[in-house]
């Protein structure tokens, strides 16, 4: 037997079934006319986010990684909720601008920008965040074609790490943000073009629970953008912090401390440096915000026995739900919280493996983990699936159907 992550608040029992936003499990399938689904609860995400902002300085505005979930209805809600969204694809930056936030608290990050991604973000008049003395180059030569003044930021790899993260994103080689020591000269050369700087971008990494390495990389992120901006002559208008709160998928992981981080933050900031008096602060925060909101759903097809071991094989998997396989971005496989949804807050009788429907070993969703005694037809949940899931998960493999999404919001 396995032990599988702990269950996100938030999620009770009614008639011995899951409910989920106030409705049933089994409401939920019959809505969405078949399983699998995702289903995320927005008041969840409300209480959150409501928490994480009682936690930070005031002064320090909140920002949405659409990466985490660009489910278009989720978008939308969102923008009433937090100060910026935060995009890195032309796809994203889309959705972004349909969902309704203003082009000034959108922010457009990532390698690899395509000319019509860069025009795309131009034209709007959202924030590009540079990743490369190329890429600043192209973007201010199509400015210049378009007539348009480009707002631009500059994403710095930092030269430390974020200690601690699932995925590193700064400190040495990286295809993220422009090396440290070669930013001020980067600046420089955005104010000779006439373009319009609006600050620094640090994202050092992903995933992490331990509220002092979050203090200690958000620290540093200060020092650094104030050192270069002492370099530059110039105060940043903006910088965007990044963020890397993480959130406890397995067994022994416990919550991040956001009291402890939004304490050291405030800290930090009073008093600020004398070279950051006048710049404003963002944190983008991705799975924190949205991955405990969400569940995945499953119906059991099959339940067979091999060489002792049972087997509960569902009608999902890893193309909708890679992360939850151990096959998105982990090392050693381990089970997210898992439930029988039909049967919750049954006691536990059964050691059984949950598996999805696909053709391949990997696709393992629960591995031994002790749950109610499951049939075919009972509803499996699969929890943390708000972030990362339906839109990180290889949809199109093995040609399934898509996985369905719902958002329950009630306002
Ligand atoms: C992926 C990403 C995020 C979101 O990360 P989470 O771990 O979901 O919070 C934020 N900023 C940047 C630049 C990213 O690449």
């Amino acid at each position: 037997m396995k032990q599988f992550g702990p269950i996100p608040p938030g999620f009770a029992a009614r008639d011995g079934e899951l409910v989920i936003g106030g409705r049933t499990a089994s409401d939920l399938a019959h809505e969405a006319g078949d399983t699998p689904l995702f289903v995320y609860d927005f008041a969840l995400v409300k209480a959150r986010i409501a928490a994480l902002r009682a936690a930070l300085p005031a002064e320090v505005a909140l920002h949405y990684a659409v990466k985490a979930n660009p489910f278009p209805p989720l978008v939308a809600a969102m923008v009433g909720e937090v100060d910026g969204l935060d995009v890195a694809s032309g796809g994203e930056l889309a959705r972004a601008l349909q969902a309704g936030k203003a082009a000034h608290a959108i922010s457009f990050a990532g390698p690899g920008k395509r000319d019509a991604e860069l025009a795309a973000a131009l034209e709007a008049g959202v924030i590009i965040n540079l990743e490369s003395e190329g890429e600043a180059h192209r973007a201010l030569s199509i400015a210049k074609e378009m007539h348009v003044k480009p707002h631009l930021a500059v994403r710095v790899n930092p030269d430390f790490d974020l200690r601690g993260s699932g995925m590193k994103m700064g400190g040495g080689a990286k295809p993220f943000g422009v090396d440290a020591a070669r930013v001020p000269d980067l600046v420089r050369s955005l104010f000779q073009a006439g373009a319009d700087w609006r600050g620094f971008h640090i994202f050092a990494g992903s995933q992490a629970l331990d509220a002092a390495a979050v203090a200690e990389a958000l620290a540093a992120s200060v020092s650094l953008t104030a050192k270069l901006a002492t370099e530059i002559g110039e105060a940043p208008p903006h910088v965007n912090l990044g963020g890397g709160f993480g959130i406890p998928y397995f067994a022994g992981d416990a919550p991040l401390d956001v009291r402890e981080v939004g304490a050291q933050l405030s800290a930090v900031l009073a008093p600020r440096p004398e070279a950051l008096a006048a710049t404003t602060f963002s944190l983008e925060l991705g799975r924190y915000l949205v991955g405990e909101a969400g569940v995945y759903l499953t119906r059991i097809l099959d339940k067979k026995v091999s060489h002792g071991e049972t087997f509960l094989i569902t009608d999902g998997g890893l193309h909708h739900q890679l992360a939850a396989s151990g096959n998105f971005g982990t090392v050693v496989r381990r089970n997210y919280p898992v439930a029988i949804a039909s049967r919750f807050g049954a006691p536990p009788e059964d050691v059984v493996t949950i598996t999805g429907c696909l053709c391949t070993p990997l696709d393992r969703l629960a591995d031994s983990v002790h749950l109610p005694e499951a049939e075919v037809g009972d509803l499996v949940a699969l929890f943390m699936a708000g972030a990362y899931g339906a839109s990180a998960s290889p949809q199109a493999f093995l040609a399934h159907p898509p996985a369905r999404e719902i958002l329950i919001n009630h306002d």
